[in-house]
Formats: C-alpha cells, structure tokens, sequence
C-alpha cells in the first residue's frame, strides 16, 4: 500500500494551523487505485458479516457507503448535530480544541445487529471512539472499526476498543 501514498497530497495548515491534512480526493478520482484499496477492504468486511457499515459524515460516507451498496450490507450515517430528523442519540466528545457532537437516528439500529464503522482516516482517534460509543449506545453490536489512513504517531487506535478489529489501509 506504500506506493498509494503518491496519491495523497498533504496540506500544510488546513483546516488550522498545525495540521498536515492529507488530502486522499486523488485516490477516488482514479478507479484502478480506488479498487486497490477498497478490495482488500471489501473481502475483510465479508468474511467477518455485519449486519450494517456504519459511515462518519462527511468523507467517512464516501468509503463506507460504496462498500455497503458492492456488499449488499445496509448503511448507516453517523452524522454532525442537527442533520438527522426525528429523535437521535448522540454523544459528546472532546477535539484538541473544543468539543464536537456526533449522532444517529433513534431506532435506526436493531438491537444486537452487527456493526462495523468505517472513517476515511484514523488521527487522534476521537471521532471514531466516539462513534463506537454511539453504535453501542443505540444498541449495536459494534465488532471493528476500518480506516483508509492511519496517522500511527498520533495512537489513535489506543483510544478505541482493542478487543475489536482495528484495521488500517495506509500507515503514515
Ligand atoms: P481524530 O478524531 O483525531 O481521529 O480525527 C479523525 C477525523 O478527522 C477523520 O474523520 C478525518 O477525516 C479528520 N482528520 C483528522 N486529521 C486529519 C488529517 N491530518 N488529514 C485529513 N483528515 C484528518
């Protein structure tokens, strides 16, 4: 997977200052090199059989949501507060600076299903310890997490749930 990084450019100081963000837009513009890292991806997911793909808003959608329509899997959106109508659950967490909120729609998981949560990339691990709070939190079953990037220096995967399946694409 080292030869994909060619693809990923990274920006210095976006969204703030500090930050390197990599930009992976150039994988899903070339389907050769969007199949490459989706295929391995796509034969983890279905040996292990989730009931459901559990997406992050907004570029978590992108990954998650074509593995759910080629596995004939359902998708879930976790989604920013205030997107989703009707009741939701949600939870809190904390970023460097400040706090976030991520939710879900009431009922939109049936109990004990089977979930798996996939995020286009694994940084401090915050954003996806907090989905697998809300997956479990609405009743789900949550069996692993999937990232197409993994920034390893920032031990993201030691915030989240190491008895679950933790799989990462491409290490920086
Ligand atoms: P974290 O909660 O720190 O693990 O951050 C993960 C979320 O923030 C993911 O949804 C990523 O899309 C985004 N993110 C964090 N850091 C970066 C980065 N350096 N480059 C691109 N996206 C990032």
């Amino acid at each position: 997977m080292e030869h994909l990084k060619k693809y990923i450019n990274e920006i210095k100081d976006f969204p703030k200052e500090g930050i390197v963000f990599k930009d992976i837009n150039p994988i899903y513009k070339e389907p050769m090199i969007w199949n490459e890292l989706m295929i391995p991806l796509q034969k983890l997911i279905s040996n292990i059989k989730p009931d459901y793909i559990a997406g992050i808003e907004s570029r978590g959608f992108i990954s998650a949501s074509a593995l759910a329509f080629k596995l004939d899997v359902g998708f879930i959106p976790i989604r920013k507060p205030n997107k989703l109508p009707g009741n939701v659950v949600g939870v809190n967490y904390k970023l460097e600076y400040g706090e976030d909120r991520l939710e879900i729609q009431q009922n939109s998981i049936e109990k004990n299903s089977k979930i798996i949560i996939i995020d286009d990339l694994l940084a401090t691990g915050g954003t996806a310890s907090a989905a697998g709070d809300l997956i479990r939190e609405a009743g789900g079953n949550l069996i692993g997490y999937a990232f197409l990037v993994e920034l390893t220096e920032l031990q993201g995967r030691k915030r989240l749930d190491t008895n679950l399946l933790v799989e990462s694409l491409i290490k920086y």
